[in-house]
């Protein structure tokens, strides 16, 4: 084999592996139960965007996401960061529904979204936790 035939070779192993993966991500997709955030994990959710966020989307910062009262608006979602059966207040988040679809499909806006989730939920446990005396 010369080399142009070694990398077609490489080439259509690589996208049969590309294939494989996507079919077991979906299977896994199938098999796994959503669960919703409890109401306490919303609120504490919705709460830290009020304090910390200005009413907006903590992805994106652009897109209002609560409404004057505080409470979120038909845009908001929440967010399961790392899948969508795990809803504890430190695996979720609240952003606007274009941040929220491009998470789910984007591997790359993911990533680079990475770092804004992390100082939500800093932001979040500080909130979360009481005041010392
Ligand atoms: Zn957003």
């Amino acid at each position: 084999m010369n080399d142009t035939e070694i990398m077609e070779v490489l080439y259509r192993l690589e996208s049969k592996i590309d294939e494989g993966l996507a079919q077991i991500i979906e299977r896994i997709d199938a098999i796994e139960r959503r669960r919703h955030p409890s109401p306490k994990t919303k609120e504490e959710l919705v709460q830290t965007v009020r304090d910390f966020y200005k009413y907006r989307c903590p992805c994106c910062e652009l897109t209002q996401i609560l409404n004057d009262r505080g409470t979120p608006k038909e845009v908001a979602q929440y967010d399961h960061w790392i899948s969508k059966s795990r809803n504890k207040a430190d695996q979720m988040w609240i952003v606007c529904r274009k941040c929220n679809s491009r998470l789910e499909v984007d591997s790359e806006f993911k990533n680079r979204s990475a770092n804004r989730f992390k100082s939500f939920q800093e932001r979040r446990e500080q909130n979360a936790k009481p005041l010392l005396d």
